[in-house]
Formats: C-alpha cells, structure tokens, sequence
C-alpha cells in the first residue's frame, strides 16, 4: 500500500512542478530572456551575468559550439567558423557551413534558443519547457514556422509567438502588480531601430487590448550600416580601400566602428584606432560628424514612420507616445534626429534594449495564468497583400496583382472578391494564390494554386466568388464558388514550404545534440581565450606577444590542474590586462608603455602581485626550457 501512496505523490509532484514558462526576445543582433517573478517581468542575467546575448554561434571541427559573446569575438579570430544576422533568413532555407557542415538559421537559433533556456533554468533553479518568442510583426508565415521550429530543436515548446512592437507596447503600458497603469485610449508609435533592421510598428492600446494597425519598416537598415559608414570614413582618411582589405581586418575595423560609435552615446567627441602589423591609424569622430557623413541614413529613418501613418490613415498628432526600441535608439543623433518629425508627442526612451524582452516576460506570466495579472488581448495583423494573379490584356505572359487580403488587415480576417473568366469558352478558372505588394504575380511570393471548371460561355459571363481566410496561425483558407453552378472548391494553404516537417524534427534534435556546449564552470575561461585571441588578431609588436604569452600562461594554468583559485586569480587578472588593452586599442593617443613598468598595473592587490609573479617565474622558466 505505501508504495502506491508515493507512486501517487510522485504523479502528483510532477503535475505541480511543471516547468517554467520564459519569454525570448530572439534578436538579430542580441537575444533576451525574460519572466514573471514576483508580480513583474525580469529580465534573465546570462552565465557571464549579462542580459544581452549575441545572437551569433561559432562552431568548432570538433563539435563544441560557443554562443553569444565568446562567439561574438570569435567572428573575428574564426570567421569561418562564426555566423552571424542569420534571423534575417529565418524560413529561407539559406544555409551555412560552419565547421565542416551546413546549418539552416533554424538549427542556429535553436543553439541561440537552447543557450537562453540553460541560462534561465540556472537563475531559476528550476526546469523551462516553454517559451513565448517575439518575431518582427512583418514576419511571414515561413518565418513564423521556421520560429518555432527553432523552439522545438532547442527543446522548448512554442505555442505562442507575439510580434516585437506588441510586446514593446505591453512593456510600455507598464502592465504589473497593478493591472494597468492606464486605462485610457493610446496610439503607440514603436520605432524599433536595431543591428540590421528599422521596424515601425502603429499600436493602438485601450484598456487589456493592444491592437497593431499598421507596420512598416526597412529590411536593410539598422546600426551596422552606421559601423559601415564609419568604417569607410576611417579608411578614406587613412587611404586604405575597405572592400581590398582581408575578411579579417574588415571585420577588426567595423568593431572598432561600433565601438566608436557606441562612444558617441555618452561622449560628444571619441578617437577610433585601429592597430595591425602594418598601420596604426585613428580618426576622430564626433556625433556632429557623424551625421554629416550618415546624413542618407537619416533621410531613409523617415520614410517608414510616413508610411505607417499613410497606412493607419493616422497623422502624427494622433499619436500620443512615440516608443524607442532597439539598441540603435540609444544614439543622441537619432534621437536628435526624430525629434524634427515627431515634436509633440512624447518620446520614451526608457530602456531601448530591453523593451521588447521585458513585454514578452510579461506575456510568459499571461500565459502561465498568474492570478497577479490580468490577461491582455494581442491582435496581429496580416503584414503583407494575399491576393491572386488576374489577365493582362496589355501583356498577356505577364499576369496582374489583385489584392483579396490588404496589408494590415486586422487578423482573423475573411475577404470576399469576384472574378470573371478572361477568353471566350474558357472551361476552367485558376486561382493562384500569391502574398506580396508586387504589381507583377512573378515578383510576389507563389503560395499554391486550386481550379474550377466553369460551363462554356462567352469572356466575361461566367463568375467565380473568392473568399480568402487567414488567420493569426499562418493558415490560409482559399473557397472559391463557381457563381452558375454553385460547384465549390477549397484549398488551404500551410505556408511552411521550405521548414522543417513534422518526421524530420527528430532527426534534427539529434545532430545538435551532438554539439557539445562547454561546461558552465569553463564558459568565464572559453571568453577569456576568445577574448584573447581576437586581441592577437587585432594588435602588434610588445603587446600582441605579451598577449600570446598571457594565454599560454592560462593553458599551462589548465594543464597542471592547478588549484581553481590560482586560476581563478590569474584570470581576473587577464581580464583587467584585456580590458585595457581594448582601451588602449581604441585610443591610439595612448602610448603603450611596457617597458617603463605597465602604468596601468599601478593599484595592484597583494593577491594580484602574487599572481603576476607567479607568471613571471613561469615566463622565464619557459623562455629557457
Ligand atoms: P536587434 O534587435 O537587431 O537584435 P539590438 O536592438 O540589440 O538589435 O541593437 C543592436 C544595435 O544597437 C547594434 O548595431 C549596436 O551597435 C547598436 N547599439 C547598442 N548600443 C549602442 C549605443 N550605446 N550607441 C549606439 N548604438 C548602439
Ligand atoms: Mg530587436
């Protein structure tokens, strides 16, 4: 009897105790985990204690694969190995090779995805099974598909993805303890400019319901085309030819861009510096500067908030808050820069970064049914034109868009439009179905097809009606009715073409599980080596070998086993030693000064004094060995 008893309790445990429900805000650039505790959406620190992880994955010949910032220094020292911006190639079937095999930006994200749930399952102390993602509202539904895949790979259940500015719009609202902190009638603006992209999103807000109504943006323009202007500048005033540059220095000079340009946040004025075996060159940027040479940048931030507003049929007063998001928003020249367009409303500019995580935490708590906050209601709407093509008189090999679903429609949505046949005695009518705003079918996106057979007539006297159901799920529903006859036909369309099918998930599961994550307890070391070897790459002369020397110290550390606080010592060390030499590297006014006694080691602990001498009795031992 008692062993029924507890095989009861066991049973009954398990159903209490089911995991956790996180929310992930998968970025391009970066990546964010956030949940509900304690009646609030937090953010979830990574194991290097850091909310931000890069969305970029470096695997190695062997099988061990990085993510996040070790990755992220690896893009430099091992580019062939590293992948990067693959979110904008979510349900393309692009691939990569990495490492000596190929990989779809599926299978990355899901290392991105399974990185974020060891973490948070590490703060949390408990298991996650399932995640709410963010997606850009302007995803489609291959996209949205390839998502969740994603989530499946990395071994999280994804039942509800939730677009980017919606969530941006929750977190705003301030939704917490409280319920809502405003009751009142609201248009949102959420201008989300990121590491590629500028999404612009109009979201009406009233009581528990957030509604986008329109959204636009543009797919190529984002803080890496600000790095690439710098970049270019540095190298016109320094007579170096960007594009006749290696891989490698290209990338070391886009970073030390980014960081000139992150400066540029807190500072009105900064030096780049870029240092390799053959130059040492600088340039001084200011924000004022930096306008003058990104001035096509800012005319094209513009053009989208137009369009959402032309869209939504909405005029800039009656927007009541302008939301910034996304990291490109901390610059002051976009700020600056929006504030010409956009005077009367009120700009929020709380925490660029973590808006869109802090929103989806928030629906990760909706969703796991906490009683200290009230559900909310999430439309989508349909981002792109559904619609088939129609005969073109003009040019008969080269149909016409007819548009059945607009962009922006309030999603589910059902639309009814008639066609008549084209030619006399035509016995069938095809409908093919196509998403896309473009005036040719053959430029749109080819969805399927699904015909009916109408009676012999002359052009123009038979009709069919069309009715077009989509739905927030990605599923498109084409009835078409044959208006003499009543015959009817059906089609629905998934449109996951090119995503992974059900019967393959297993297969792919099991390929990353080969892939070895390095233990938590080594990741601080992982970091350390990447760091370093990026700093190899990167630097010259005196430094570049007492780097070498500082990372053979640290393998020679590893090797011997030595004790973990002898190491952990020296690595505290390193990472000061890294940390300035980054600085130093981004001011060339600086000079390096080894031989007159490191002056930046002047506070030095007696701890740290030790460690340092250890490393010099082992420098000189390996020098004569
Ligand atoms: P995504 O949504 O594409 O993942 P993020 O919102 O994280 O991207 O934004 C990343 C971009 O923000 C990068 O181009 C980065 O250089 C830029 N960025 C981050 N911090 C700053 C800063 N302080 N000043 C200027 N740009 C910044
Ligand atoms: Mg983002």
């Amino acid at each position: 009897m008692p062993s029924v008893a507890c095989c009861t309790m066991k049973v009954w445990k398990e159903v209490e105790h089911m995991g956790r429900i996180i929310g992930i805000d998968l970025g391009t650039t970066n990546s964010l985990a956030a949940v509900w505790q304690d009646g609030e959406s937090r953010l979830i620190p990574n194991s290097l204690g850091e909310y931000l992880t890069p969305s970029v994955v470096s695997i190695d010949e062997d099988g061990t694969v990085y993510v996040g910032k070790i990755a992220k220094e690896r893009l430099i020292s091992h580019p062939e190995q590293t992948a990067s911006v693959f979110k904008r190639f979510m349900g393309t079937g692009k691939t990569y090779k990495l490492g000596g095999k190929s990989y779809r930006p599926e299978e990355l994200s899901a290392l991105v995805l399974r990185k974020l749930k060891e973490d948070a399952e590490r703060y949390l102390g408990e298991p996650v099974e399932e995640a709410v993602i963010s997606v850009p509202a302007y995803f489609n539904d291959m996209a949205r598909k390839a998502t969740k895949d994603a989530g499946a790979l990395s071994g999280l259940r994804v039942e509800r993805i939730i677009n980017e500015p919606s969530a941006a719009a929750l977190a705003c609202r301030g939704f917490g303890k409280s319920g809502w902190q405003e009751e009142n009638d609201e248009t949102l603006l959420v201008f989300d400019f990121g590491g590629g992209t500028l999404d612009v999103s109009l979201v009406d807000c009233f009581e528990n319901v957030i509604e986008i109504a329109a959204v636009s943006g543009d797919n190529h323009l984002g803080g890496s085309d600000f790095d690439a202007v710098i970049a270019e500048q540095f190298c016109r005033e320094n007579q170096l030819e960007f594009r006749q540059l290696d891989l490698k220095r290209q990338e070391i000079i886009l970073a030390s861009a980014a960081r000139a340009k992150c400066a540029l946040t807190k500072e009105e004025y900064t030096v780049m510096s870029v240092a390799d075996e053959d130059f040492w060159e600088k340039m001084e940027l200011s924000n004022r500067k930096l306008i003058q040479i990104s001035m096509h940048l800012f005319h094209k931030m513009i053009v989208p908030v137009k369009s959402v507003l032309n869209d939504a049929r909405k005029k800039m007063l009656d927007i009541s808050k302008v939301v910034l998001v996304g990291g490109s928003c901390k610059m002051p020249t976009v700020q600056q820069y929006l504030r010409r367009f956009l005077p009367d409303s009120q700009m929020t500019a709380m925490n660029p970064d973590y808006m869109v995580a802090l929103g989806v935490g928030i629906y990760s708590g909706i969703k796991e049914r906490n009683e200290d906050i009230k559900d909310v209601l999430l439309t989508d709407i349909c981002p792109f034109t559904l619609g088939t093509g129609i005969y073109n008189e003009a040019d008969k090999a080269r149909p016409t868009m007819a548009a059945i679903i607009d962009r922006n429609s309030v999603l589910p949505c059902s639309k009814v439009r008639k066609f008549r046949t084209a030619t006399d005695f035509q016995n069938v009518i095809c409908v093919d179905v196509y998403q896309g705003e473009e005036y040719y079918v053959a430029d749109n996106i080819y969805l399927g097809e699904l015909s009916v057979s109408v009676p012999i007539a002359l052009k123009g006297q038979e009709a069919i009606t069309v009715r077009y159901t989509y739905d927030i799920n990605g599923i498109l529903i084409v009835d078409v009715k044959v208006d003499s006859t009543g015959e009817e036909a059906r089609q629905i369309i998934m449109t996951g073409m090119d995503t992974i099918a059900p019967e393959e998930v297993d297969a792919y599961v099991k390929e990353l599980e080969k892939l070895k994550t390095p233990p938590a307890g080594q990741e601080e070391t992982k970091m350390l080596f990447a760091w370093g070897e990026r700093l190899f790459a990167q630097s010259t002369g005196e430094l570049r070998e007492e780097i070498g020397r500082r990372l053979q110290y640290l393998h020679y550390l590893l090797n011997q086993e030595e004790n973990s606080i002898r190491i952990k010592k020296w690595e505290k060390g390193l990472r000061e030693f890294f940390e300035n030499a980054d600085r130093y590297l981004d001011m060339a006014e600086l000079s390096w000064e080894m031989d007159q006694g490191d002056s930046w080691y002047q506070e030095r602990t007696q701890e740290e004094e030790d460690s340092e001498e250890d490393y010099v009795r082992w420098y000189d031992g390996h020098l004569t060995s």
